[in-house]
């Protein structure tokens, strides 16, 4: 047994994770002077980051927007090489962080999290790693992301595959040879449709298994140019504080007009030229794109047209445009070349929507009743988003109460921050909160920074425990539902619905109000004494009284 097996720990806090929110967490708590733990599941900081390292991986946020903006110092020495980073400058950045705040020291690294209960006894958290280790605390932060389960769908006959199977969401990270490959790449979500492109110029001969079609926009990715990076670090404080307070936390240009209000031709050439311009701006070519099916018929319509504009082979261009749901309702994907890539001799398409993969045999898989071999599957099939990762951890709060058992019929928070019954537990971009609509940066500074700030303030008045009223928290489960329901959001099958998932119950589970509304929400909560959460004071202090 190693020491630390051995060893039973006290600190102020435990953070799970070392992505961007832990490593923010961490430097925020230490000025702070708690004495503050990171167990981190993988051997380095980044998170998303660290595991996403498959061919093509690269961020759909431009670089000068997806990026810490605490530090000013930091901000302005920083130098992104691309407009849209691409997965290793995003990584280098991670790692420059965590070493210029010395952050390294405070973090395990190569440690799962596997439980986490409170005793309502002792009015703390004990957390138990794999290692056997024993960690008392008084504050549980999750920060361990929104998408970072990766999910390989349970086809039979896979043990018994011969050749080697990959994940996107896990890949080696030592480089993977496709040279002279015949692969197989399951699914066409944002990762398989960042990856395709990448490995049909590496192996030999790509087969992509397509479920369900996606609507894609050119990146439009370019170098960095000096003119534009000191557009932005010129004003960054001013632009960051104006991000804060946007739709989804990001400069987009949102044309404030609504798609019918404007004739065919002017629609047309919107369109045209924000295609021209790139990235997820092109849902805000008209500002009722996500509200409106007619308007969104007009923009869906729009995309599926530049694919049949792009893909040369007539059927294949139809398999590839989505017709079964409105454009942005599943995550938008941002591309580079992937149309594109269907033109090539060595790449084909297979549509399994109307039957899935029959089975994985030794030398490749049957689909449609047709027989195909292998040297490398790859699956781009996504994550148990959301609340997969949370459930990974057997967490119980008061009474033993167990969060998957809270949450059978689907996520239960307050402002996405806090679930009643789990005192002193804080999630990161938790589910009914912004998160994964909006720019994760800026809504991981909010919610460290929100989170912080109350135990600032319990400190200070002298409190213990911090949880939120069972009342604001069905209010806030209810608003989230209406928020969702007023747009066309429901109308896919997505992973924001959980519907990827087998058995995971259909309901959007981030909060679409909009990142600056959020924030407005919880800046009048702390004004008005944090309404809708409830503390207890000091036991020591509560018992004198
Ligand atoms: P995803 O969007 O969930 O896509 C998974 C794909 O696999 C879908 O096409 C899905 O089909 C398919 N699939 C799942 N199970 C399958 C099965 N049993 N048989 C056949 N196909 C199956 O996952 P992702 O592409 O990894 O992306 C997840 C999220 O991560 C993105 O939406 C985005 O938020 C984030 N991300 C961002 C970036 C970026 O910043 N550029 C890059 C990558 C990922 P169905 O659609 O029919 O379910």
């Amino acid at each position: 047994m190693s020491a630390k097996q051995q060893r039973e720990t006290t600190v102020d806090a435990v953070i799970v994770g070392a992505g961007f929110s832990g490593l923010y967490l961490l430097h925020r708590f230490r000025k702070l002077g708690l004495t503050t733990r990171v167990l981190e599941r993988g051997g380095g900081v980044g998170g998303t980051w660290y595991w996403n390292r498959y061919p093509g991986a690269r961020c759909d946020v431009e670089s000068m927007q997806y990026s810490y903006s605490f530090d000013e110092e930091l901000q302005q020495e920083w130098h992104w090489p691309e407009k849209f980073s691409a997965q290793p400058d995003i990584l280098a950045y991670a790692n420059h962080v965590a070493d210029r705040f010395d952050l390294r020291k405070d973090i395990d690294f190569d440690v799962e999290v596997k439980a986490a209960h409170f005793n309502e006894a002792t009015r703390r958290w004990r957390i138990e790693t794999d290692k056997g280790e024993k960690i008392t605390a008084q504050f549980f932060v999750m920060a361990t992301g929104c998408i970072s389960t990766a999910q390989t769908p349970n086809i039979e006959g896979l043990d018994n595959y011969q050749g080697n199977t990959y994940h996107t969401g896990s890949w080696p990270h030592e480089k993977v040879d496709f040279t002279g490959q015949r692969i197989a790449v399951i699914g066409t979500g944002s990762s398989g449709i960042q990856a395709i492109p990448v490995l049909a110029e590496e192996a030999a001969h790509v087969t992509v298994f397509q479920r369900t079609p996606n609507y894609s926009i050119p990146s439009q990715n370019e170098p960095m140019t000096s003119d534009y990076e000191a557009s932005w670090k010129e004003k960054y404080p001013a632009l960051r504080e104006e991000m804060r307070y946007t739709g989804h936390g990001s400069m987009k240009d949102l044309n404030d007009k609504p798609a019918m209000s404007v004739d065919e031709e002017e629609r047309q050439d919107t369109y045209e030229k924000r295609w021209e311009i790139g990235g997820a701006g092109f849902l805000a070519s008209f500002n009722d794109l996500l509200f409106s099916q007619e308007s969104n018929d007009t923009a869906s319509e729009f995309v599926r047209n530049q694919i049949r504009r792009i893909v040369k082979d007539p059927e294949t261009a139809e398999l590839l445009a989505p017709k079964t749901y409105p454009i942005g309702t599943k995550r938008i994907c941002i591309d580079s070349g992937y149309f594109q890539t269907y033109n090539r001799e060595n790449v084909d398409l297979v549509d399994i929507s109307e039957k899935p993969i029959e089975r994985i045999t030794r030398e490749g898989l049957v689909a449609n009743g047709r027989e195909f071999e292998f040297d490398s599957i790859v699956f781009a099939t996504g994550f148990d988003a959301m609340t997969g990762t949370l459930f990974n951890v057997d967490i119980r709060g008061r009474n033993d109460l167990a969060l998957k058992e809270k949450w059978y019929a689907g996520p239960r928070t307050y402002l996405g921050l806090m679930s009643e019954a789990f005192p002193n537990l804080f999630m990161i971009t938790g589910p009914g909160s912004p998160s994964v609509k909006s720019n994760m940066l800026v809504s991981i500074e909010q919610h460290v920074d929100f989170v912080t700030e109350s135990i600032i303030h319990m400190r200070e008045h002298g409190l213990e425990l911090m949880e939120p009223d069972v009342a604001a928290e069905d209010d806030w489960v209810d608003h989230v539902q209406e928020a969702a329901n007023k747009t066309l959001f429901p109308r896919a099958n997505s992973w924001y619905m959980g519907a990827n998932i087998p058995g995971k119950p259909r309901l959007f589970m981030p909060y679409i109000g909009g990142v600056g509304t959020y924030r407005r929400i919880c800046e009048e909560v702390v004004a008005d004494n944090y309404k809708g959460f409830r503390f207890e004071a000091e036991a020591a202090a509560a018992a004198a009284e």
